[in-house]
């Protein structure tokens, strides 16, 4: 499917991001610096001749810039306005009127752009199979570069693209493109859509399939964290330990600057303990085996009196959502 293929590759807002770019909209940022260049030029023979610049049938280059400026001025009479995730300010903002010359047709360029991906994701959006991750609003977007690519196994990076936009042979997918007769699924006689074999499958389920995944994802986890236990800042002169007479017993006092200036969750301890709720890991600390809780792992620092609970959880991308929510129940009564 060419069209699913373009809008996986080219929309810089997709979950998947491949680094490359839409041909097409370097055709057309190409025509609009163009265009924008000329318009300002000094050159007396530019001025009067008013070059036109040819472009297709369907997209006018005139056009597109008058759109872009119209939109560079409004955003301006609105004001700065948060649209992702960053923290409040942490993009400086250029105003269509304070800047000038090549800052300036740049400024249309990269409206140009952004309508461009506006454009896809409507596009995306409108195609109700392949454009389920349009729904996808707690999943993180993933940036694939050439290096990603080429590491990858050639079926892995077949996989993770025919997966994020709902193309592997799933039996539902094979009724629909007359393939097969029968869309169910052979373990439980349910309809086979991949978020079926992926995450709801009861037979499925029942055999550990789910569990043997997460226990592969929270390996790979507890080792990174294991790792990076040992890259923390050493402890910090605000925490203070005090200890009851005799030593039965020691708490930890942590000033609220010391918590501000920590850059890391880890910082500020050098004595962390890893543990996961594997076999081939250390069981939990005692503090934590004392309770009903069972987290996937535990990092504690004896010192400080601290722990750090991580529960994992491999959700389908559209129930990411719910799957939070649901954690955060179980762990309530500690906060
Ligand atoms: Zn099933």
């Amino acid at each position: 499917d060419f069209q699913t293929w373009q809008l996986a590759m080219y929309c810089r807002k997709a979950k998947l991001k491949l680094t490359m770019k839409s041909i097409l909209e370097e055709y057309k940022c190409g025509k609009v610096r163009l265009v924008t260049m000329l318009e300002e030029s000094d050159d007396p023979v530019v001025k009067t001749v008013k070059p036109s610049i040819k472009t297709g049938r369907k997209w006018k280059v005139a056009e597109a810039i008058d759109e872009a400026k119209e939109c560079l001025r409004l955003k301006e009479v609105i004001g700065q306005t948060q649209t992702d995730r960053k923290g409040l300010g942490s993009s400086s903002v250029k105003w269509w009127s304070k800047t000038e010359g090549k800052e300036k047709r740049d400024m249309v360029i990269e409206e140009v752009r952004q309508r461009e991906d506006v454009r896809r994701i409507q596009k995306a959006v409108q195609q109700p199979q392949q454009g389920q991750w349009t729904n996808w609003d707690s999943a993180m977007q993933r940036s694939l570069t050439w290096k990603d690519i080429w590491q990858m196994a050639p079926l892995r990076i077949r996989f993770l693209i025919r997966s994020v936009y709902d193309l592997l042979p799933s039996n539902a997918n094979l009724v629909r493109w007359g393939k097969k007769d029968d869309p169910t699924c052979p373990l439980c006689h349910g309809r086979q859509t991949t978020e079926h074999v992926l995450s709801s499958c009861k037979v499925a389920l029942s055999q550990g399939r789910y569990t043997w995944r997460h226990n592969r994802v929270l390996q790979e986890l507890a080792s990174v964290i294991s790792t990076a236990k040992g890259q923390s800042n050493p402890p910090s002169p605000s925490f203070t330990i005090f200890t009851t007479e005799g030593g039965a017993r020691k708490w930890c006092w942590r000033s609220n600057t010391a918590s501000n200036q920590r850059k890391g969750l880890l910082d500020g301890c050098d004595d962390w303990e890893v543990s996961a709720d594997l076999p081939e890991w250390d069981e939990h600390p005692e503090v934590i085996r004392r309770t009903t809780l069972k987290p996937d792992i535990v990092i504690h620092s004896p010192s400080t009196q601290q722990v750090i609970m991580v529960e994992l959880t491999v959700p389908y991308e559209s129930r990411m959502e719910q799957a939070h929510t649901y954690k955060k129940e179980k762990y309530l009564d500690l906060t």
